[in-house]
């Protein structure tokens, strides 16, 4: 059976990410469970990276599958210009309500790019409006990753990803994140640029496709008070970090100072729809707020704020603000950490490096000789993995793990031990 649907999916089906010759055939998937992935020939296996970030409770979670159940059979969809529906406007209430303080603005789309999107667009439509025909650059950091569309990857860090695309990418002003709370390199680019910069877009505190790089908190912060103190828009791509993945709620939190816009995806329907979110402060909507028909901010998706979409994020959010759910956060965060003490001999024998952890998120780069994504230590630590019923996707030599909050602590220690076991073949 399972030759036959991956010879089905061969014949018809293109992957994203995926070199189309050479590459291992995929795993067909039956079901889920929590944090279970159960694949055709029963075989099962630990989601330890969240299925690429964005579960939360687990697979076919039966409160949100019930909740998209109950919306279905009432509206599936309907066009979001012009009408309205109680899941979008609850669900902005709530995000509202969530986010840290000064955000007034809720606007859907469907997915983390263009969340970002909707973020850029906003920024520099805003000084449009404003009529501040100067301010029209954008800075973001090295190694970013803001999403595969154009806009996306033009702020996103210039590597194998979008070298096909490079001529036709916009100019953006890259900067490093900080490493600590000295920010003298970074601001001078800020004073050179400053009167030209219509925006600033960040990960906070996690950059999550750049390699799992975590950033000085206080750093940042000064950052961000330095570049909003002349007037340039602040965006915090939140749609990795968002809902808990760094231990605080929103990653934002670490920091005192808030961005002016926010975007949220991934974990936002606990991963089960497809949703997008970029929330904005009353600043940038006064902006918008005109009776000149081309201040209007002309843009929209099909399925902007899809009521099933909706329906499930605002069942993830009232798992998400269970004790239980607070207390698996924690608990992931202590075993990470314990298991950082456990990695760290493997350090001193040169095998790893950089061994960090912040909330659910641990990672460390595997000393391969070269630091190229695209060599072999990926493929191989995932190979050994899913042979042991794990599943890891390195970044690279980044290795790391992500899980679903629901996660057992016996199961942890089953990622932890396959990781320690890999390390000991050492396979690289
Ligand atoms: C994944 C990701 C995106 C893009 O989201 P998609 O839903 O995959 O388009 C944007 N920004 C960050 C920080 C991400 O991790």
């Amino acid at each position: 059976m399972s030759t036959s649907l991956v010879l089905r999916d061969k014949a018809s089906i293109w992957h994203p990410f995926t070199q189309q010759l050479d590459t291992p055939p995929p795993i067909p998937i039956e079901s889920g469970s929590a944090a279970i992935l159960v694949a055709e020939d029963g075989r099962e296996y630990i989601d330890a990276i969240s299925s690429w970030w964005v579960n939360l409770h687990g697979h076919a979670h039966p409160y949100i599958a019930q909740k998209i159940y109950e919306q279905a059979l009432k509206l599936e969809q309907v066009i979001f210009a012009g009408f309205t529906h109680l899941p979008a406007i609850s669900l902005a209430e709530k995000l509202l309500h969530l986010l840290p303080h000064g955000f007034s603005k809720i606007f859907y789309s469907d997915n983390g790019s263009t969340a970002t999107e909707v973020a850029l667009k906003m920024a520099l439509q805003y000084w449009w409006n404003k009529s501040e025909p100067r301010r029209k650059k954008i800075m973001a950091f090295t190694n970013s990753y803001h999403g595969d569309t154009f806009g996306a990857m033009s702020v996103s860090e210039r590597g194998i990803f979008t070298l096909a695309f490079h001529d036709l990418l916009f100019d953006v002003i890259f900067i490093d994140p900080p490493a600590d709370e000295h920010i003298e390199q970074q601001m001078q680019v800020v004073e050179e640029y400053h009167e030209e910069l219509a925006a600033f877009i960040y990960e906070p505190i996690v950059q999550g496709a750049g390699g799992m790089l975590m950033h000085h908190a206080k750093g940042l912060d000064a950052l961000i008070s330095q570049i909003q103190a002349r007037d340039i828009i602040c965006i915090g791509d939140e749609v990795m970090t968002g809902f808990g993945r760094t231990g605080k709620f929103f990653a934002s939190e670490w920091m005192n100072h808030v961005p002016d816009i926010i975007c949220l995806s991934k974990g936002l329907t606990g991963g089960t729809m497809a949703l997008g979110v970029t929330a904005c402060n009353q600043k940038i909507h006064s902006a918008f707020a005109s009776h000149e028909k081309l201040k209007t901010f002309f843009h929209g998706h099909s399925f902007t704020a899809n009521p099933l979409a909706c329906s499930a994020a605002l069942a993830s959010l009232e798992l998400l603000e269970k004790e239980e759910c607070k207390k698996n956060i924690q608990g992931i965060e202590k075993s990470n950490q314990q298991f950082i003490e456990e990695l760290l001999p493997y350090a001193r024998r040169g095998l790893i490096k950089n061994v960090r952890s912040i909330g659910t998120i641990l990672a460390f780069e595997v000393n391969a000789g070269k630091d190229e994504y695209l060599n072999t230590t990926g493929p191989v630590v995932m190979e050994k993995a899913l042979s042991k019923g794990v599943y890891i996707r390195p970044l690279g030599n980044t290795v790391y793990i992500m899980p679903p909050y629901c996660i057992t602590e016996a199961q942890l220690s089953k990622v932890y031990r396959t990781i320690v076991e890999i390390l000991e073949e050492n396979p690289f």
